[in-house]
């Protein structure tokens, strides 16, 4: 199932705590793939919702194409639909869609070949605990309802996409959804035992990312000279 070889930092968390930003630049600064799992949740709720993909019974990942530009932007069938998956429309469904086990199945058999063949980032709700319960790097990421739901309010505004959206729109919608994601059967929303937790309400980016390399580099060098003792 999983390369112990390759190397993978996990970063799991609710939504709006900072995760897609910080994988996408710890990936940069180390020179790995990012993978946005929840985007490829957000791509399959997008073709059900559309009736361009039927997921009652089960999902033929052959039927779609689902691959991130240069960009990370996502492209579903060789279009790009970044703009369509980040609908507050689609957020509201996702949910629905993402605790369909044969979504679960077919999605995670995809991110970890994609984990598997390169060094990479992923940021997702079950990253630690189920794509890849051995990942030399796991962390959580958390923050307070008020923080959230400002940070996805701006970022709808810059997307343009916070018509009729207000503070309590978008917190009713956080709460719902990680109801539904740490409530269902399959891989919920929950953190692995050997997670690092961050709480990302009173810091930056920036402090997020250092926290992140800085604890990578430990876990390193500390089972760097395990191996070393052990082999030694
Ligand atoms: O991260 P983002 O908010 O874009 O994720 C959208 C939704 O996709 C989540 O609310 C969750 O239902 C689902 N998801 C998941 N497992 C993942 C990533 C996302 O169930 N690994």
């Amino acid at each position: 199932m999983e390369n112990d070889t390759v190397e993978v930092i996990a970063i799991d968390g609710p939504s709006a705590t900072g995760k897609s930003t910080t994988a996408k630049l710890v990936a940069k600064e180390l020179g790995y793939t990012y993978l946005d799992t929840g985007a490829m949740y957000r791509a399959v709720a997008y073709l059900a919702e559309n009736g361009e993909l039927r997921v009652e019974n089960s999902l033929n990942l052959n039927e779609i194409r689902i691959s991130f530009d240069k960009n990370n932007q996502i492209l579903i069938n060789g279009v790009n639909r970044e703009g369509e998956i980040r609908d507050p429309k689609i957020s509201t469904v996702v949910s629905k869609y993402s605790a369909m086990p044969y979504i679960r199945e077919a999605l995670t058999a995809r991110q970890r070949e994609i984990g598997s063949g390169q060094p990479c980032v992923l940021d997702g709700r079950d990253i630690g605990t189920v794509v890849f319960p051995n990942a030399k790097y796991k962390f959580f990421l958390t923050a307070d309802y008020g923080t959230r739901a400002a940070r996805r309010l701006l970022e709808l505004q810059a997307a343009g996409k916070a018509l009729g959206e207000t503070l309590e729109s978008v917190e009713k919608n956080l709460r719902e959804r990680d109801k539904a994601d740490s409530e269902r059967e399959i891989a919920p929303l929950v953190k692995a035992k050997d997670a690092i937790e961050i709480d990302t309400s009173h810091i930056t980016i920036q402090q997020q990312v250092q926290k992140i390399l800085q604890s990578v580099g430990e876990v390193a060098r500390c089972k760097h000279s395990l191996g070393a003792t052990r082999t030694g």
